[in-house]
């Protein structure tokens, strides 16, 4: 079986590579450091008409799959813009996916154009403060009323909810002990966030920082019948069916990252003479970052499987958990021996790596932690029992 990238693919990656190119280290550094939003990224890559690559062509996307956004994706994380980059525009160009698949005609007429041209911005609410990892104890609530249900609860870590003003929003429609299963009574909108009945406050957090995740409460906010996507009460179905994809474009970003640190831990290798030789003569120096090459190299072949099946309609569920698992481990321990190889200038802000660590780690913990990857495998793929 063959990941080799085609014609069309090749030109594609090298089209988005060059526009990533264009910002370079100095912008995101720049950026980070002064916690702004890279409006002028964004807008450079809404105007390539590069963020409805994947959205259907009728509603005047691509119309290409997830390895095509996937592609995209990873090269612009490559370019040195790592998270601060891909987070920009990941919602946009799968987050509305479950639109796409289960919303009202309508609904979709009404929100993908503007997806398509960069002009419609959209978060992703799901976690919540007492709920974690466990969806099915969520407290946000939409309460049926005439023309539409009335919304109140509190989510956490919303990326891109200040700079947003719609929200896929997963709410209860009825209460978990109200249901037969835990999983049931959950529905997804897409929902307005009206300044009148949403407030958003930016987490202080560790990376990341051109590109804020913010806790958002909901104080009676009415969202119409039409903005609810499919039925009512299915909306963690319509989530999980989000959930592979969402993986498969992480773990190319996390692949991404891991790349650019490689870059500049090489190049600081061939050219720091210490001891009167190239520190990367020494295979103290070689070794951890080729064995981080090999590890990326190995990820990267289960990210193009995953993507490849998700394209042609198969089940992915095991390649698109273990690719975001390898993807992440991978990247994040190639920004750890970037740091290393670079010594104190690894840790220095001028040298980029400390900023590829930072955000590499963040691809460890969402959007599904690697723990929540190895109860997936042991529980799907190896049969075992679930713990919890
Ligand atoms: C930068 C950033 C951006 C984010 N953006 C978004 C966003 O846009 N939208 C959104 O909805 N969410 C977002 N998230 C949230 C993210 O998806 C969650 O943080 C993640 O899913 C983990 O959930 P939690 O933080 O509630 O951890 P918890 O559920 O509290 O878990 C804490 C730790 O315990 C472990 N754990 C829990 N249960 C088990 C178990 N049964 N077995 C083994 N280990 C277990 C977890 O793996 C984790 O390491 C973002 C998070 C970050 C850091």
């Amino acid at each position: 079986m063959s990941f080799e990238l085609s014609q069309d693919q090749r030109d594609l990656r090298d089209g988005a590579r060059e526009l990533a190119d264009s910002f370079g280290d100095d912008y995101w550094a720049e950026k980070d450091r002064q916690g702004e939003f890279p409006w002028e990224f964004y807008n450079a890559f809404a105007e390539g008409g590069w963020l409805g690559i994947a959205i259907p062509e009728q509603y005047g996307g691509g119309g290409l799959g997830v390895t095509e956004a996937a592609v995209l994706l990873q090269q612009v994380a490559e370019s040195g813009a790592g998270m601060n980059g891909c987070s920009t525009m990941h919602l946009t160009i799968f987050g509305l996916n479950t639109v796409v698949k289960h919303g009202s005609e309508a609904l979709r007429e009404e929100v993908l154009p503007g997806a398509v041209d960069g002009s419609l911005h959209v978060c992703f609410g799901v976690t919540e403060p007492d709920a974690g990892t466990d969806t099915t104890r969520i407290r946000t609530f939409a309460k049926k009323v005439d023309g539409g249900y009335r919304v109140n609860g509190r989510k956490v870590w919303i990326t891109k909810a200040g700079q947003s003003t719609k929200m896929v929003l997963i709410a209860r429609t009825t209460p978990r002990d109200q249901v037969d299963k835990p999983t049931d009574g959950m529905t997804l909108f897409l929902a307005d966030i009206d300044d009148d009945a949403v407030s958003v406050e930016p987490i202080p957090k560790m990376g990341r920082n051109a590109v804020q995740s913010y806790e958002v409460v909901f104080d009676d906010l009415f969202v119409p019948d039409s903005a609810r996507v499919g039925d009512e009460g299915k909306g963690f179905r319509y989530l999980l069916d989000g959930l592979n994809p969402e993986r498969i474009l992480l773990a190319h970003e996390a692949l991404g990252i891991g790349r650019a640190a490689m870059r500049n831990a090489v190049e600081y290798a061939g050219e720091r003479v210490v001891f009167d030789r190239p520190i990367g003569k020494n295979q103290g120096i070689a070794f951890p970052l080729a064995e981080c090459q090999t590890r990326l190299d190995a990820a990267e072949l289960m990210a193009r499987h995953a993507a490849s099946r998700y394209d042609r309609g198969l089940s992915c569920g095991r390649e698109a958990n273990m690719a975001k698992w390898l993807c992440a481990d991978a990247g994040f321990h190639a920004a750890d021996q970037a740091i290393q190889t670079l010594g104190g200038m690894g840790y220095a802000k001028e040298y980029n790596v400390e900023r590829y660590f930072r955000e590499s780690r963040i691809l460890r913990l969402a959007p599904v932690s690697q723990e929540m990857v190895m109860n997936y495998v042991a529980n799907h793929v190896l049969g075992l029992p679930k713990s919890y």
